[in-house]
């Protein structure tokens, strides 16, 4: 797509945009009567219509069934499990029997570390990104304190250059290789959170296994945005959560990838629960556990009905639209923005972000960007805004347009003049 200034190009490919029907799918939040801009899909995502009834039905089920809900009814609640495997596995780019729903991103990557990370003499070390998320760096603290071992010794942080902001790939490759005797697992992110970089996934996991060790990613904000091919990439492990791109809702019930060469295999150690018990027999409550023989095998507890309901009610749209279609138009968008911002040419913008690949576009400012984003906020414009002077924007494709995008940009061209 050939991008213009002229704001009648934003209503051209607004019009005639593939997806454009999507947007009346949620409920954009209004002001006074007027629907606000709201770019902040990266990080709490918009309410699907379909969301309260959906939760209703569950809770119908209650009214009637009471606990004969788990087999009685339309949709039994010990079978809800399977309706989202099928959508979420066009996601992840896996088989269905490789993902499982299940508590929320930060216990999981817990629970597929008890898995996946089985240090072996001086093989104990974990290669991870430098300012990952703060919850994946308390977890990966924590998790090697558990083992006894020093995590400022056991945990190495990769990071971008001198003068650099994002971290480049050859350098990830070459730590690995420098660390290839003692490295045990690569736990990486999809998509930083804080610069919008998208990370080469498949030779991450190629390098890593090159070595002997374990790839893991945490796909925050990467499910649900970019293209994933978890299953042919090879990814031993990964996590998700479900209320940023995914749309299902604060504190979302989460996801997680197991690959297929570990799911059937009963001896991955792992912290059990009745839940991963077999299915046919889970409630024979015998003594000594049987893994299911798929992803479910992780699952510890009974399930969150309500929350795995507003899961579905927003994986059902993602069904509908497609992940190709959505990461053509979420790329496009974010190209856009970036191409509206570099015609302003002010030289207190840096764009954080490189290439194109997503939705989120992470602004830096050198002066003015607290004011820059104080009004954006009176304009109705929803971003976010981090410390030392980082505006980050999603404009996300189910429910933003070409003509929004062109709004934000006319904001930030009018406050930078
Ligand atoms: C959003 C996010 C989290 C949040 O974890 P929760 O357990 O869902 O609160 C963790 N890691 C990354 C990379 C994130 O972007």
């Amino acid at each position: 797509m050939i991008f213009t200034t002229d704001p009648a190009f934003a209503k051209h490919a607004d019009d005639n945009d593939e997806l454009k029907e999507f947007r009346k799918k949620f409920i954009i939040p209004q002001r006074q009567g007027k629907e606000q801009i709201y770019f902040l899909g990266n990080s709490l995502g918009l309410q699907p219509i379909t969301t309260n009834a959906a939760i209703k039905e569950v809770l119908d089920q209650w009214s009637y069934y009471g606990v004969e809900g788990f087999f009685e009814g339309e949709k039994p609640w010990l079978h809800f499990h399977d309706q989202l495997t099928g959508p979420l596995s066009k996601i992840a780019g896996a088989k269905p029997a490789e993902i499982v729903v299940m508590n929320h991103l930060t216990v999981n990557l817990h629970l597929l570390m008890a898995s996946f990370y089985r240090p072996l003499g001086k093989r104990n070390k974990i290669i991870c990104e430098a300012k990952a998320f703060p919850s994946d760096q308390y977890m990966l603290e924590t998790h090697v304190k558990h083992y006894g071992f020093d995590p400022a010794a056991t945990i190495i942080e990769v990071h971008p250059r001198e003068g650099e902001n994002i971290i480049r790939h050859e350098d990830i490759l070459q730590k690995i290789d420098e660390h290839k005797e003692e490295l045990t697992l690569v736990l990486w992110g999809g998509v930083n959170y804080y610069t919008g970089q998208l990370f080469d996934i498949k030779n991450i996991t190629k390098a890593a296994h090159d070595v002997g060790a374990i790839a893991g990613f945490d796909l925050a904000h990467a499910a649900g945005n970019v293209e994933l091919q978890l299953h042919e990439w090879n990814v031993d492990f990964a996590c998700w959560c479900s209320y940023k791109y995914l749309n299902s809702g604060p504190g979302a019930v989460a996801g997680a990838f197991i690959h297929e060469r570990y799911i059937a295999d009963k001896n991955v150690p792992r912290l059990a629960g009745w839940w991963g018990y077999e299915k046919a027999a889970r409630f024979k409550m015998e003594k000594g556990f049987k893994p299911s023989p798929t992803a479910e095998g992780w699952q510890l507890s009974t399930p969150p009905m309500i929350l795995l309901a507003a899961h579905k009610a927003s994986l059902e749209i993602f069904d509908a639209a497609g992940m190709d279609r959505l990461i053509k138009k979420g790329n496009t968008l974010s190209d856009y923005l970036i191409f509206l911002l570099t015609k302003i040419n002010q030289d207190n913008i840096q764009i954080l972000t490189p290439g194109h690949k997503g939705c989120q576009v992470s602004l830096l400012f050198t002066k003015g960007g607290r004011q820059i984003f104080e009004e954006l906020s009176r304009q109705g414009i929803f971003a976010d805004w981090r410390e030392p002077g980082v505006i980050r924007v999603a404009p996300v494709p189910l429910y933003n347009t070409f003509e929004e995008v062109y709004r934000f940009a006319e904001v930030i061209k009018k406050l930078s003049a």
